[in-house]
């Protein structure tokens, strides 16, 4: 049993005997495992620490939660947020101003200015946001840090909708197109505050190669502005983030320090000192940190194919239920009492509660067979599953919780406790954000 293992069952029991899983009451959870948070931020620190100033900022979309962000404060991350309501989350868990990365392809002129007045490090997407930019760049001489975000133009990855690199990707600048890179070098020349560049070349499924020449991309640009402004104007190369995580097994197949040993060996002008660098990781930090649990209410057989239903569908996994081969998620049979179900596996259907035929966490699955009031575990799922709710049928949010665990614990567990990170929606803020006060 691995060490990720033996913890899911731990805080799983826990859950139940503490009553934040209840069949009756609360027949779905979902949970961040504050041990395998903590080693994964950990990793990443030790994997990028050298010569040069380095930064991570967590990609706030991943895991939308002030208390994840608060949390995730005090372990030494940042934040990088895509819209207003992310940046707002971020300073709300009390991140400094100055520390937040702003990443939008959509940035409105207030939410520009609001960026300017925070004085937040600003990811430019294309010429005409720049031009916004440069005519409210404030003249107070505080530090900022602007760049553009580039298209590298390098490839895409198995899953077109998360690839950002391929040559006609909404993002960024795309500096392989004709005239482009004179363009972007001619604005830095232009606006002495344009100091960093970024890439974020896609988010799972881009194999480590394609990020690494995205990487080098970047930082031979930034090389090259330097050199034509004839002094250290780019400072920051903010590298995104997009390591893959492995959905099938409790490995890590390339892991931080993987990474960062690709991209020293590729990309060795980027550790130079030269550059500060920033990372925009979510996924890879967080993923694995979570699980789903849920009830399985019924089950039952239909034509000769037996279905679980279960309270975890299309509202929690929206991107497994829509896209089932790019988002697979192992599923996991757990007895109520929350131990591992023992049994021949029987290739079963596991539902969820929408109303409509495909709302299916998976098909045709192999699992000892499913009885109702049993538990189903999804792991891998801390990061873009429960804190991105999708609100059809008008299914009530479930709880997050993080583990409170032993500062030394052992691989069993040592789960003393848990801290709400967001609450069971209540019917009330249902109704509420559906409307229900607007009626006459
Ligand atoms: C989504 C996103 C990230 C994080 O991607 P992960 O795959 O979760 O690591 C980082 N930077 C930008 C610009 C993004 O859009």
């Amino acid at each position: 049993m691995s060490e990720l293992s033996f913890r899911r069952q731990a805080i799983l029991q826990h859950a139940i005997e503490s009553g934040l899983l209840h069949p009756g009451n609360a027949p779905i959870a979902c949970f961040i495992d504050d041990v395998v948070l903590r080693s994964n931020v950990d990793a990443l620190h030790r994997a990028f620490a050298g010569n040069g100033e380095v930064s991570h900022a967590f990609a706030v979309k991943s895991g939308s939660l002030p208390v994840l962000l608060q949390m995730l404060r005090v372990l030494g991350m940042r934040a990088e947020v895509a819209s207003e309501g992310e940046l707002e989350m971020a300073l709300a868990a009390g991140h400094d101003s100055r520390s937040i990365v702003f990443d939008s392809p959509a940035k409105t002129e207030g939410e520009l200015q609001r960026a300017l007045d925070l004085g937040v490090h600003i990811n430019v997407d294309n010429f005409q946001e720049l031009a916004r930019i440069a005519q409210r760049m404030p003249d107070d001489g505080q530090p900022r840090v602007v760049g553009f975000r580039i298209n590298p133009q390098v490839g895409i990855g198995s899953i077109e909708a998360m690839s950002t690199a391929g040559a006609q990707s909404k993002f960024g600048v795309g500096i392989k197109d004709p005239g482009v890179r004179e363009r972007v070098v001619e604005v830095y020349l232009s606006y002495p505050w344009m100091n960093s560049v970024q890439v974020h070349v896609g988010s799972q499924g881009v194999a480590v190669d394609v990020m690494v020449d995205g990487i080098r991309e970047i930082t031979e640009l930034a090389d090259e502005i330097n050199e034509r402004v004839g002094g250290p104007q780019v400072r920051t190369i903010d590298i995104g983030g997009g390591l893959p995580v492995d959905f099938h097994s409790d490995e890590r197949p390339v892991g931080f320090g993987a990474y960062a040993q690709a991209l020293r060996a590729g990309v060795p002008r980027l550790f130079s000192g030269d550059y500060r660098i920033v990372t925009e990781f979510g996924r890879s930090l967080l993923a694995k940190a979570g699980f789903i649990a849920a009830y399985v209410e019924y089950t039952k057989t239909s034509g000769d194919r037996p279905i679980a239903v279960t309270h975890a569908g299309a509202q929690i996994a929206t991107r497994t239920v829509f896209m089932p081969d790019a988002w697979p998620l192992r599923v996991l049979a757990f007895t109520p009492d929350g131990l591992p179900k023992l049994g021949e596996p029987l290739e079963q259907d596991v539902a969820g509660p929408c109303c409509f035929a495909g709302d299916l966490i998976a098909r045709g699955r192999r699992l000892p067979e499913l009885e109702p009031g049993d538990l189903v575990v999804m792991p891998d799922t801390g990061a873009y599953y429960a804190s991105t709710p999708f609100t059809y049928n008008s299914i009530l949010t479930p709880g997050i919780y993080a583990t409170r665990s032993a500062p030394t614990p052992d691989a069993a567990g040592a789960v003393q406790g848990f801290r709400p990170i967001r609450e069971p929606q209540t019917m009330e803020a249902l109704l509420r954000a559906a409307g229900v006060g607007l009626l006459e």
